[in-house]
């Protein structure tokens, strides 16, 4: 069987030439048959791909060797095929959207503080720990005594912040699925005055490697097919809720009823009574999808030109 990896990475860097760059980056991974969705802003690049593992090591390579790139860390996970159907190159003016544009965290950033350290520290009194995620990730899965908000968007981050104040003096600790969005959220915990910020280095996922994943409970919400990922190996629990008869739950998919299609936790038995519905309503549904034991429900390709997006001339 073929191996194939998953990256996950990003890296705040000046790029002078967006449009040229997201030309020839685009390109590069059509010809290096890599799919997944990466973002090029003038602050930087943030992807996560899928390919044979030849093409992602020749595409870590490459992308290293590029001076501008050069610090990059990737989070590489074996996987049995790709996690993503097409490649989605796309310029915009943040690599994360953030509303803080005027932050740049090769500037200013809270400090790096590594899987191993953090395991270490995290329960300490003094230490605060901040998920800075939204709500359809860390309802499947977070760090045990983690403070978390109800936002929807990462956008909606910085204004959750002046909940905080009573930890300006505190040791505090941000962390997120791989590490970018703690990048501007703990740079802006600096900016309001917050003393002591530091930020979980390479995220969950890195943690998940390093440290075994121990006290995160749940499971890591992803941006590919799998919807989600395993983190922890050393003490593991379910906190979500099956949506149909609320036993523990953390079996996500996506409702069958594609007008509905809300991705929520469904139990197994659940799932085959519903066929892959998250209600009664969706499960009679006209158009309801048939319902494979997956949950997930591929994008019908028709059409797809992995060209799409580039500029002719
Ligand atoms: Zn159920
Ligand atoms: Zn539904």
């Amino acid at each position: 069987m073929k191996e194939y990896l998953i990256l996950l990475y990003y890296c705040y860097t000046h790029i002078e030439d967006p449009e040229s760059f997201k030309l020839k980056h685009h390109f590069y991974c059509i010809e290096n048959n890599l799919k997944g969705r990466i973002i090029i802003a003038k602050e930087g690049i943030n992807g996560t791909i899928s390919g044979l593992r030849e093409d992602c090591e020749k595409y870590m390579k490459d992308l290293r060797a590029d001076v501008r790139f050069a610090s990059i860390e990737f989070k590489v996970e074996p996987f049995e095929s790709h996690a993503f159907q097409k490649l989605n190159v796309r310029i915009k003016d943040e690599i994360v959207f953030s509303g803080l544009k005027h932050i740049d965290p090769t500037k200013k950033t809270g400090k790096y503080i590594e899987p191993e350290e953090f395991k270490n520290v995290k329960d300490d009194e003094n230490v605060i720990v901040i998920d800075v995620r939204s709500n359809y990730e860390h309802n499947i899965g977070k760090f045990k005594n983690a403070i978390s908000f109800d936002i929807d968007h990462f956008r909606d981050f910085p204004d959750k912040v002046k909940e905080l104040e009573e930890f300006k003096d505190k040791k505090v600790i941000t962390y997120c699925t791989g590490g970018v969005k703690c990048e501007k959220a703990s740079a802006y915990l600096i900016e309001k005055g917050f003393k002591n910020v530091f930020q979980l280095h390479g995220g969950i996922i890195k943690y998940g490697y390093e440290a075994d994943g121990e006290d995160f409970d749940g499971r890591c919400y992803v941006f590919d097919n799998r919807i989600s990922a395993d983190v922890n190996k050393v003490n593991p629990l379910v906190i979500s809720k099956c949506h149909i008869c609320n036993t523990d739950c953390d079996r996500m998919v996506n409702c069958a009823n594609p007008e509905c299609n809300k991705h929520v936790p469904i139990c197994d038995n659940c799932a085959e009574e519903f066929e892959g519905a998250c209600s009664q309503e969706c499960k009679e549904h006209p158009r309801k999808r048939p319902y494979d034991g997956r949950g997930y429900y591929p994008k019908k390709l028709n059409g797809y030109n992995p060209y799409r997006g580039i500029k002719k001339g």
